[in-house]
């Protein structure tokens, strides 16, 4: 928590930084001279007020006429002195902070008011990030290389197993390369003797013939090796003392294993996934969606991927974001109910594969309200307030009265006539900026 508020405060610096570089201006530096002429009265609102002062009431509670005509004891407009501005709740935040991503203005407009429908459903991979490793011929495991969470790459040897058809398949592939040799033995000796005269064509024909049968049957030997899932340089390097049955599973990519179900000694069958190997950066939570439900999702909507919040027993409280990105094409017979897929950010893995989860797709519904992001809307002290841009650089924090949320949008009941430019992304370093005496006290150092 202290980190974070920390990290928060570095970066509403840094802002800050820019603010006053950008904003200053000759005022600004007009200002400062005044301020350390000395006989500036001191700055009463840096101080924590005593408990039974009046206190002095909040830029949110005053007119915005009156607060951009406020002056301030360096005999500029408050709002355009780079060190009493924040009094008047404005920020002012130069075009190359939002050119940059820093910062991100919306309009506060009317929409459709989603309603959620709720959902159960189960946390899965993404199936386009993992691969499932398992084996084509049952075996013993007799060996695991890696751990749960251990980073592999393409090619490394994961699992040995014990087969017996790959031991089969080993000796078949030893004879048939025996054959090979000694036929190809016969064929040279054939066309030595056709050319010097002394055997027939015939002879030399059959000898050739039986050449090309062996280099067959050892080709296919080898490939049953392979199907079998031994690498082909495994395969190759097959001699009589390395052939001892013995199976080894390669990662067929780069990856994580994220989940491992080999262990020594137990047997592997070929239906079974042996291990799990990819990323779970994001994840797929399957929700069932039944029949009665079913005709309010129409194409149009799966094309705008309707917002999703998913929740976890695990992690009480919290929601977890999501969109729709496929609705099944199939009805399960027996539950009656089709599958719906919201895709998950989960950047620091705290979705598991296997979780149960409560999920709400929010649904385009009938009623209209003024909506914003919901990181547009912030709170301090118990209020609300979004910062709206008033002219030129400057921004103003006003009070808004939140009302419903779907997804990452919150209804604004009071405070906005539709129409305003918000702060939505950054407006946290807003209010940084214009809170900077209340988090000084409290926070900074
Ligand atoms: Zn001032």
């Amino acid at each position: 928590m202290m980190n974070t508020m920390r990290a928060t405060l570095s970066i509403a610096g840094l802002l800050l930084a820019l603010l006053t570089a950008s904003c200053g201006g000759p005022a600004a530096s007009a200002a400062r001279k005044t301020a350390s002429a000395g006989d500036a009265p001191a700055d009463s609102s840096a101080l924590p007020a005593a408990k039974d002062e009046p206190a002095e009431p909040s830029d949110l509670d005053r007119p915005l006429e009156e607060l951009f005509a406020m002056t301030c004891e360096h005999q500029l407009k408050t709002f355009e002195c780079a060190e009493c501005r924040y009094e008047t709740g404005v920020v002012c935040a130069p075009a190359k902070l939002f050119a940059g991503g820093l910062l991100q203005t919306q309009k506060a407009v009317r929409e459709h008011v989603a309603i959620p429908l709720q959902l159960t459903g189960e946390v899965r991979f993404d199936e386009r990030r993992v691969t499932h490793l398992s084996t084509q011929a049952e075996g013993i495991v007799r060996e695991v290389h890696v751990a749960l969470g251990d980073r592999v790459s393409a090619g490394q040897a994961l699992i040995e197993l014990e087969s017996v058809a790959v031991g089969e398949a080993e000796g078949a592939c030893l004879e048939a390369q025996a054959v090979l040799r000694l036929a190809r033995r016969n064929h040279e000796r054939a066309l030595a003797l056709r050319n010097e005269g002394i055997s027939s064509e015939k002879e030399y024909l059959q000898a050739r013939q039986e050449f090309e049968t062996a280099e067959i049957h050892a080709e296919s030997a080898l490939g049953v090796l392979t199907r079998l899932g031994m690498s082909a340089a495994d395969a190759q390097k097959l001699g009589a003392a390395s052939a001892r049955g013995r199976l080894t599973l390669r990662a067929p990519a780069n990856g994580t294993v994220l989940f491992l179900h080999a262990v020594p000694g137990e047997v592997a069958r070929t239906e079974e996934s042996l291990a799990t190997l990819g990323d779970n950066a994001t994840v797929w939570v399957w929700a069932d969606l039944y029949e009665r439900d079913i005709a309010r999702f129409s194409g149009k909507q799966i094309e705008s991927r309707m917002a999703a919040t998913v929740t976890v027993k695990a992690y009480p409280g919290e929601e977890f974001r999501g969109t729709v990105d496929l609705v099944s094409p199939v009805m399960d017979e027996a539950s009656r109910t089709i599958r719906l897929r919201i895709a998950v950010a989960n950047p620091r893995g705290r979705l598991f594969a296997g979780m149960f989860a409560d999920v709400k797709v929010f649904l385009p519904g009938e009623q209209e309200a003024l909506a914003l992001p919901r990181n547009a809307v912030l709170e301090d002290a118990g209020r609300s307030f979004v910062f709206i841009h008033h002219h030129g650089d400057y921004y103003v924090r006003r009070p808004v009265e939140p009302g419903r949320s779907w997804g990452d949008r919150i209804e604004v009941l009071r405070g906005l006539k539709g129409g305003e430019t918000v702060v939505a992304d950054g407006s946290f370093l807003l209010k940084s900026d214009v809170l900077r005496s209340k988090m000084g006290a409290g926070c900074a150092d």
